[in-house]
């Protein structure tokens, strides 16, 4: 018997099983790929670096912006990791390492090797679902010379989301809007990417990538930089995670369990944050039933995420203008996979107040209203 049995070596996985093996416990690790570096471009804010050192910042960005109506300098640092200096720096020495896809039974039959097993296989360890019709964030990107994103960046340092519509050349655009994500990732390189934030089903990515186009040729981007990137990324991230929970008995953490935000899909920063603590209640016999219990401040995300997979262009436009207009504090309990119910409340009732009219009308509707139902035939 080992101490920890941990399936899935991702950021929630391998924090978890670093911090366990570096309180000494015993420590099983399985993966089908446990050497290899994470490829997604994953990115928190500096103050979520917790004990992680300077080594795992590949690109630090001090003043990322908020486009919508007006331009929300945000004031707080945002850093692109390293992953490969982050794996590094959350080591695997004396754990027990697997090569091996499982199954949830196999995962559950590990109760027999370990006292305590965990489940971080992420939202989809069976692979991506075609026509998954849960509500996912999908994006498309590329990766570009500085030099040739600047048109893109349009003076900023740095774009967490740019809401302006040049994704299509229509002067009133309804549906689902999209946002420019533009960071830089050092190196003289940017990642130029279009996101949708929320939709169920997840935007194609097709339509992502002739949103990312046509704004960045609008911009005046090259079209050959455009059609030729160094790189591409695809981004698909269920946003309520997992479907079914875990077999009674087996914990669940990250993306396999509730460890992802609701309304911004982010979850690493938390993952990093979490596993120390887990890791110190099991060494001290104390293992929760359940990590990411459900809080009331859930209940609010929730209904930001419902907010976003109903507003129209205009209703979500005015939400963001409002959310840029956040005081600093309002804005981290917002974005937060960790704030809770006063915070957040308090949030969320400022960036109603701070609405048009028209647009408030909008977000109740789409909060507590029931879902558009599409008749067939009728578009
Ligand atoms: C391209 C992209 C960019 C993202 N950017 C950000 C970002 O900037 N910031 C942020 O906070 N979040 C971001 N996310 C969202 C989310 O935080 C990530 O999806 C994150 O990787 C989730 O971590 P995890 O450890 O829970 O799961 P995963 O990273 O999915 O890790 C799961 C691990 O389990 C292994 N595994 C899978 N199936 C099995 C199986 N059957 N048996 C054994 N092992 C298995 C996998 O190989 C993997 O190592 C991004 C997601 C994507 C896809």
């Amino acid at each position: 018997m080992v101490d920890v049995a941990v399936v899935g070596l991702g950021p929630a996985g391998r924090s978890l099983a670093s911090r366990c093996a570096a309180r000494g416990l015993s420590v099983l690790a399985v993966d089908p790929r446990p050497s290899a570096v994470w490829t997604p471009t994953y990115g928190i804010w500096a103050d979520e670096l917790g004990d992680l050192p300077e080594t795992v910042v590949r690109a630090r960005i001090t003043n990322p912006e908020i486009r919508v109506h007006g331009h929300h300098p945000l004031n707080r640092e945002y850093v692109v990791l390293d992953n490969a200096a982050a794996q590094a720096a959350l080591p695997l020495d004396g754990v027990e390492v697997r090569q091996g896809r499982l199954t949830d039974d196999q995962v559950n039959a590990l109760r027999d090797e370990a006292d305590v097993v965990v489940d971080a296989r992420g939202a989809r360890p069976d692979g991506p679902e075609p026509d998954d019709p849960a509500p996912a964030q999908t994006a498309y990107g590329i990766v570009v010379p500085a030099a040739e994103a600047a048109p893109a960046l349009q003076g900023a340092e740095a774009l967490l989301m740019d809401w302006r519509t040049d994704w299509t050349t229509d002067p009133l655009p309804s549906g689902i809007p999209t946002f420019l994500y533009a960071i830089p990732l050092g190196s003289d390189e940017v990642l130029l990417e279009e996101t949708c934030l929320a939709a169920a089903p997840g935007m194609a990515i097709p339509e992502l990538r002739a949103r990312l186009r046509q704004r960045l040729l609008a911009r005046g981007v090259a079209q050959a930089v455009v059609d030729e990137p160094l790189d591409r990324e695809i981004v698909r991230i269920p946003m309520r995670g997992r479907d079914h929970p875990p077999h009674e008995g087996v914990l669940a953490v990250g993306t396999a369990g509730r460890g992802g935000h609701l309304v911004t899909g982010y979850s690493v920063a938390h993952s990093l944050a979490r596993a120390d603590r887990l890791a110190r209640a099991i060494a001290e016999g104390s293992t929760p039933e359940e990590v990411d219990v459900a809080v009331t401040a859930d209940l609010f995300r929730e209904a930001g995420l419902r907010a976003l997979l109903r507003l129209d262009t205009a209703g979500t436009l005015a939400l963001f203008e409002a959310f840029g207009r956040l005081p600093r504090d309002r804005q981290r309990d917002v974005l937060s996979r960790d704030s809770g119910a006063a915070g957040l409340g308090r949030a969320m009732w400022q960036m109603f107040a701070g609405m048009p009219h028209g647009a408030r009308a909008e977000l109740v509707r789409a909060t507590v209203g029931s879902p558009r139902v599409r008749l067939p035939g009728r578009g």
